[in-house]
């Protein structure tokens, strides 16, 4: 059968802004933005923070409404409205305290009405803590008697109770201890095969996304530098930022290796370099990088780039 795929686009004609306002105001920007979210598949966008991931993950959840411009999306299953939910960083966070977990997680059942009767929703509620993990009895207690990976699950489970076609993930396991992490991250693969969800997972940890994504995309300054199939993209990164992101994966021989990528910081979004916004930091500028905004080009093999001197060396190869 064929493969559904949802296309989301953001864009924002004439420059305009997608600005989101944070408590200590950190702005962010996001522009022009689209990617392809395969069906059943993950999609994860990484990138420092301040590049406007989260942004992207609250438009797309409707979290956020754009400022300016407009946001589509494909429709989901049989052409309804796709249903949305999101799973955040912080689970202590997004989890009412003075709550048994049994009602966290019954909520959604009750505000949307798809269960009548009080059993139904018992029921319903220890067969989703036993999907992810916890044990039935586990709903008489509170969320601050869990871990911090447990506590992730009982979001997960409030997650699920709607029955979402497609989670957003806003950096899930970052809080979390690395070995807990992967327990984590492995659960929520079984329940992406097991459920057929699909992904849109947001992350600036470039080893955990390798485990989890179908297809990547690198975010800088509120717009995708690279979008492109994982293997390839870990193969053949042909961004110079995503070059950067990819030195940032600690390995055996060098476990302590910095984390901070090639000298410099995200620049404010509010005063942009111009041309490429990565000029300032791009090893391998060129002269019109500081001009000039580069498009975002196809490549043989499917993959988008925006770099000015990936245009010039496929145009040189092809002479
Ligand atoms: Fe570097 Fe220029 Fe490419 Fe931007 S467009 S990433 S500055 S080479
Ligand atoms: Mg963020």
């Amino acid at each position: 059968a064929e493969r559904l795929v949802k296309t989301f686009d953001v864009s924002a004609p004439w420059l305009s802004r997608v600005i989101e306002r944070k408590p200590r105001q950190l702005l962010q920007a996001v522009n022009d933005i689209s990617f392809t979210v395969p069906a059943g598949g993950c999609l994860s966008i990484v990138g420092e923070s301040g590049c406007g991931k989260s942004t992207v993950a609250r438009l797309v959840t409707g979290l956020h409404r754009p400022s300016g411009g407009e946001l589509r999306f494909a429709p989901g299953r049989n052409g309804a409205p796709l249903s949305v939910q999101m799973i955040f960083q912080d689970p202590y966070a997004s989890l009412n305290p003075r709550w048994r977990v049994k009602n966290i997680v019954a909520e959604p059942l009750r505000e949307m009405k798809l269960l009548k009767t009080s059993v139904e929703i018992t029921e319903r509620v220890e067969e989703l803590l036993e999907t992810v993990g916890l044990s039935a009895s586990d709903g008489e207690k509170y969320p601050h008697e869990f871990s911090g990976g447990q506590r992730q699950r009982i979001s997960i489970a409030r997650a699920l109770a709607s029955e979402p076609e497609f989670l957003v993930c806003d950096e899930p396991t970052s809080a979390l201890d690395v070995s807990v992490q992967a327990q984590v991250l492995n659960l929520m693969r079984k329940l992406q095969d097991e459920l057929g969800l699909t992904y849109l997972f947001i992350s600036h940890d470039m080893s955990v996304v390798r485990h989890m994504s179908d297809r990547i995309a690198v975010m800088y300054l509120g717009r995708i530098v690279e979008e492109g199939d994982t293997e390839e993209l870990f193969a053949n990164p042909r961004h110079p930022y995503t070059r950067l992101l990819l030195q940032t994966i600690p390995n055996v021989q060098q476990p302590n290796r910095d984390r901070v990528v090639g000298g410099g910081e995200v620049p404010s979004p509010l005063k942009p370099p111009s041309g490429c916004t990565f000029h300032p930091r791009c090893p391998v500028a060129i002269g019109r990088c500081s001009a000039e905004v580069p498009e975002v080009r196809t490549l043989s093999g499917g993959t988008r780039v925006a770099c000015h001197l990936v245009e010039e060396q496929v145009a040189h190869a092809a002479r």
